[in-house]
Parts: structure tokens; C-alpha cells; sequence
């Protein structure tokens, strides 16, 4: 795809869901507040966030009881001024707390990408290009990455295996995932089952979805040895001087 003359004056925000308690990490702090090189792992993905061009604004969705500590907190760490930083309640589920960071952002947002606090460590290029690709016309983009595992079907009920995927056609999506603003507006307002992320709800809507190239170090942070594994990644990035 080629970028049209327009294309370029499309205005990005990137909405943080960063309500979520984490508990599959252990009892502690909210997964947003858990430190990571003595850094709240939300502040690694607003910076991620921040430091991609293509970003103007973005809005972090805070759990509803902490939204002035995340006001504090980001205060604290020392975010460019240029850009704009907005914090809103969030919800029971990630998908009510998407939509409560959309309605949040302004008229002139049309393309909105959606971002797990829960990867901090995505880089920045990889933020850029999935934004690029739907300021070229996509109306949905994610990142993937092809799997390493094989992975089986299963019946829940007794736990014997009901097919295997064809693996080569199989790819595992990170964020951020980007969106044409009306499209992931039309699907929030349309679709009402979970779903356990927003290309899912583009997808029920039966519009495309485009995959483009995922980062190893865009990984979800979710159980105790991620956080072995973003601590030695971030180690690794001090030690080379990179952001
Ligand atoms: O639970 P999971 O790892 O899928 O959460 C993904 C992201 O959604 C996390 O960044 C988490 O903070 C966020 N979330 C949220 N509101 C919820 C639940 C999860 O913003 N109610």
C-alpha cells in the first residue's frame, strides 16, 4: 500500500488499558504499578507511546480507584511536555475500559491505537508501523509473531485433544493494535461478548484485519518469569544505551 497525500495529516492517540489487577503475577501492586529496572511498567509503555512520531496524544486508563496516583506517578517520571497525557476511570473488564479511553479522546483523533500497559518494553519502530499501516488504509492492524509451539484444540470437558492447527497459519498478536477511529468505535458500540482483544470485535464486524511484524520484546508481561525476562531485556538495553 502507498501513502495517499492525506494520509499524513491523520491524527494518532494511543488509549493504555492499564486497569487490570494482574493477579496471575502474584499478590502485590496493580500489574500497571510493578516496577520493572525501578520503573512502573506503565510508565515504560506511556514512554513507548510518547516517543513514537507518529503518537499525539494518549490516554492511560487507570484503575478507578487510583487515577490520581497515575496522575502523580507519570508526573513524577518525567514525560515530554510536548505530547498530551490524558487519565481516565476504568472498568470491570478491558473491554469497558478501551471504551471508556475512547471516549475520552478528542474530535480530531482518527486513528487510535490500543496498547496493553502490560507490554512495556514494545518498540518504538514497532509503534510507528503499526500506525503507518492504517494511516496507508488499513482499518485494523495488528502485530504478530508465527508460533514456536504447536498448538491443539482441545475439549474443556475432558481435556483430549480435537484438532491441531496448522501452525505456518497461526500467529500470536500483540499490541498496539491500530484502528481506524470509526471503525474500533462502531465495534465497541456493536459487539457485547468478551473478547480478549479489539481486533476480535473488528473481526465480528466482518471487516479485515491485517497482520503485520511483531517484536519479541513487545511480550506481555502476565506471570512471574516475564518479569525475570523484561528485567534482563531492559538490562541488556541500558547496557547498549538503547531508549
Ligand atoms: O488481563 P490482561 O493481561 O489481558 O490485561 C491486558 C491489559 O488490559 C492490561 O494492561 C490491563 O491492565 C488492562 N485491563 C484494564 N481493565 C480491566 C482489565 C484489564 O484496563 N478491567
Amino acid at each position: 500500500m502507498t501513502s495517499s497525500p492525506l494520509s499524513a495529516k491523520r491524527t494518532v492517540a494511543a488509549v493504555i488499558p492499564a486497569a487490570g489487577r494482574g493477579v496471575r503475577l502474584g499478590p502485590g501492586a496493580p500489574k500497571a504499578m510493578r516496577p520493572l529496572g525501578g520503573v512502573p511498567m506503565l510508565v515504560h509503555a506511556v514512554r513507548a507511546m510518547i516517543h513514537a512520531r507518529s503518537v499525539s496524544l494518549v490516554v492511560v486508563v487507570a484503575p478507578a480507584d487510583a487515577v490520581a496516583d497515575v496522575r502523580s506517578l507519570l508526573g513524577n517520571h518525567g514525560l515530554p511536555e510536548a505530547k498530551d497525557i490524558r487519565i481516565v476511570a476504568g472498568g470491570d473488564t478491558r473491554q469497558e475500559s478501551v471504551r471508556l479511553g475512547l471516549a475520552a479522546l478528542p474530535e480530531d483523533v482518527d486513528v487510535v491505537l490500543v496498547h496493553d500497559a502490560a507490554r512495556p518494553l514494545v518498540p518504538v519502530e514497532m509503534v510507528d508501523a503499526v500506525a503507518a499501516a492504517v494511516r496507508d488504509g488499513a482499518p485494523a492492524v495488528v502485530p504478530g509473531l508465527p508460533l514456536v509451539d504447536t498448538v491443539k484444540r482441545i475439549d474443556p470437558g475432558t481435556d483430549f485433544v480435537t484438532g491441531t492447527p496448522e501452525r505456518a497459519l497461526l500467529r500470536a498478536v500483540q499490541t498496539p493494535q491500530g484502528f481506524d477511529r470509526a471503525t474500533l468505535a462502531k465495534a465497541h458500540a456493536t459487539i457485547t461478548q468478551d473478547v480478549t482483544d479489539d481486533a476480535g470485535m473488528v473481526e465480528q464486524l466482518g471487516i479485515q484485519v491485517l497482520v503485520v511484524p511483531g517484536h519479541e520484546e513487545a511480550f506481555k508481561v502476565t506471570r512471574p518469569l516475564d518479569l525475570i525476562l523484561a528485567e534482563a531485556v531492559l538490562a541488556r538495553r541500558r547496557a547498549s544505551d538503547v531508549f
